[in-house]
């Protein structure tokens, strides 16, 4: 299925000449700003400004720290005569440097509160001892020694989350405290676990944050260890995406953290979950392969599986660190939601 197609064209244009999309009116009120992900243009995420009716402003995702990220943030809201201290909520999607890092610093700067999901903070409160576990998960993979160390600092006690405390906790159906607009919270886990979206229905809107992007099929299990299958969660959260849609002049326009708006949620949404079915499938064939070659009585490692599925993009044995564990991670979700995980080594 082919990409649906940027809606916007300061974004497209931006795409085509790999540069910054600058700020935009989304709709009245409604702006998007872009930022770089660390060093990179490449990639930028989106940060939404939101105007209330009392003239009040709220901000989804503060973007990446660093140096300029407030004196970028003030210029922008100059331009559309506002000032820092018309900001009272900074929304984080998820916990991820490129969305949540600068909250403190646009705090400081503002006085607004940040707000989060609930699951979102436990994970940010939790990172240390969900480290030391997943240092466990790497050892059980079975990667090549030489490997191991790189995944332990990327993705175990080494990986580095933001200490981000919020002032105020969201769950699923809540409305944001915005004067005159109704923004309400979607709880869409499964990119992490306390993952949110906000829809404004009166507008035709959705900010998706990294749930739905246009072109990335979005990663998962990415904030800290859960008690449920984060694939599991990222299909529920997909699948719940479909009936927020409408066709036609009604659909939702989608504001996402990365790329660009479009529009067609629910067929981006579909197109993801046909892609995990494909994953799945791909781990499955994988594991029955290494039972049909006669790999003895032994149970494969996640790592043995992954090396015989053939959708990695540039091979399993291209990757290290993040991508490698991010990798290696999915293959056992994806085993164990097709209720095959019991045939993976233990240890
Ligand atoms: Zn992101």
């Amino acid at each position: 299925m082919p990409a649906p197609a940027p809606i916007s064209p300061v974004q497209a244009e931006a795409l085509r000449t790999r540069t910054l999309p600058p700020l935009e009116e989304v709709r009245h009120g409604v702006w998007s700003l872009s930022s770089t992900v660390g060093d990179r243009v490449e990639g930028h995420s989106f940060s939404y400004l939101i105007e209330g009716s009392d003239g009040s402003l709220a901000l989804i995702d503060p973007g990446w720290a660093g140096p300029d990220a407030v004196p970028r943030l003030e210029a922008a809201l100059r331009s559309v005569d506002h000032e820092l201290s018309d900001l009272t909520l900074v929304v984080v999607t998820h916990l991820h440097l490129d969305h949540l890092g600068a909250a403190d610093d646009v705090r400081r700067a503002s006085g607004a509160r940040v707000a989060m999901h609930a699951l979102e903070a436990a994970a940010l409160d939790r990172r240390a001892a969900d480290g030391a576990a997943a240092d466990a998960d790497v050892a059980r993979w079975g990667a090549p020694r030489e490997l191991t160390e790189a995944l332990v600092a990327s993705w175990g006690s080494g990986r580095a989350l933001p200490a981000v405390t919020p002032d105020l906790l969201l769950a699923d159906g809540d409305e944001l405290p915005v004067a005159g607009r109704r923004l309400r919270v979607v709880h869409t886990p499964g990119h992490t676990a306390g993952h949110l979206c906000v829809v404004e229905p009166e507008q035709r809107l959705v900010f998706t944050g990294d749930h739905v992007l246009p072109t990335i099929n979005p990663g998962i299990g990415l904030g800290g260890r859960t008690a449920s299958n984060p694939l599991d969660d990222h299909l529920a959260s997909l699948r719940a995406m479909v009936p927020l849609d409408r066709p036609g002049a009604d659909a939702l326009e989608v504001c996402p953290g990365h790329e660009y708006r479009f529009v067609g949620l629910a067929e981006r949404a579909e197109a993801l979950v046909a892609h995990r079915a494909d994953r799945t499938l791909d781990a499955v064939t994988a594991l029955d392969a290494l039972h049909a070659g006669g790999a003895g009585a032994a149970s494969p490692t996640v790592f043995e599986v992954a090396e015989h599925m053939t959708g990695w993009r540039g091979g399993l044995r291209s990757m290290t660190g993040f991508v490698l564990a991010s990798a290696l991670a999915q293959t056992e979700w994806h085993l164990r939601s097709a209720g095959r995980g019991d045939e993976l080594a233990t240890g």
